[in-house]
């Protein structure tokens, strides 16, 4: 019989993470891939993608493999589930991390900026889902975890991003109606909502009294560090894995207590 400890092995399990080669997204592979599970990273960077592909496969003793998709693209998405099918015949678990922001003030953002933002972090998001979930229904099994934000209900600041705050609400949404959907097929739709973590999306912008995004947010954490990618990856394996078996819809935040005040 399984312990309790035994459910968090993803041994031989799929997983598709999309932006996996950097940031958080490289914190979630490696959670999972050290877990057990097969890893296929999808991104836009071919020579760090295999790069991280390859130093998976050396580290953590797994299949992983990188695959050249944007996901705004229809073809590409097709591609994603063909050639994950016909690399490993199934997908278990998808994780939805690929993401952009655009800073600009509400009143000047123009259209090709908001579109590139919902394209990405919404559409994207949910068309992949859509033709994963296709697989997952056949299989009558799955877990997807979307990576949303706590500005899915904070207006963060100093920096203006409506559209992203935006499509991060509209993740949550589509957790949850996907996971509604979903149950009956034993697909379980989760997300996470992270606060200020270590990454390469974080904007460059210093105010005029010379203090940087990053002091300003810092004060504001009450754990008073940043989060590291690897702390997200933890709460994706836990909702990738069994032990959360009868968590589906749920939205979490991993914010070091950031949404608190
Ligand atoms: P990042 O820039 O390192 O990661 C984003 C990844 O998405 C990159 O690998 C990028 O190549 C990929 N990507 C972007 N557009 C794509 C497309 N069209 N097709 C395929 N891949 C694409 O930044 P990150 O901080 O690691 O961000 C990961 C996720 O976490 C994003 O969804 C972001 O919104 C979210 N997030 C980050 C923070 C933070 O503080 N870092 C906070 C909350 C939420």
């Amino acid at each position: 019989m399984k312990t309790i400890v035994d459910k968090i092995l993803l041994s031989n399990r799929v997983a598709i993470v999309t932006g996996g080669h950097s940031g958080i997204g490289r914190g979630i592979a490696e959670a999972l891939s050290q877990a057990g599970a097969k890893i296929v990273i999808v991104g836009r960077r071919t020579d760090l993608g295999n790069k991280v592909a390859q130093e998976i496969t050396e580290t953590n003793g797994v299949d992983a493999l990188f695959i050249h998709a944007d996901i705004t693209k229809p073809e590409d998405i097709e591609k994603i589930v063909t050639e994950t099918m016909n690399k490993f015949g199934k997908i278990d678990i998808l994780v939805n991390n690929a993401g952009i922001c655009h800073h600009e003030d509400a009143e000047t953002v123009n259209y090709e900026n908001w579109r590139k933002v919902m394209d990405v972090n919404l559409d994207g998001l949910f068309f992949l889902s859509q033709a994963v979930g296709k697989v997952m229904i056949g299989q009558k099994s799955g877990s997807i975890i979307n990576i949303s934000s706590i500005s899915d209900s904070l207006v963060m600041t100093p920096q203006t991003q409506t559209g992203y705050n935006a499509s991060k609400s509209g993740v949550d949404m589509v957790t949850k109606c996907l996971a509604y959907e979903w149950a009956k097929y034993n697909i379980r739709v989760n997300a996470i909502s992270p606060g200020y973590i270590k990454s390469d999306i974080w904007p460059k912008i210093v105010r005029a009294d010379g203090k940087s995004c990053t002091e300003i947010w810092l004060e504001k954490i009450p754990a008073g560090r940043f989060g590291l990618p690897e702390e997200i990856g933890a709460m994706a394996l836990f909702m990738a894995s069994d032990m959360a078996s009868y968590m589906t819809g749920a939205v979490v935040n991993i914010d070091g207590g950031y949404a608190l005040t």
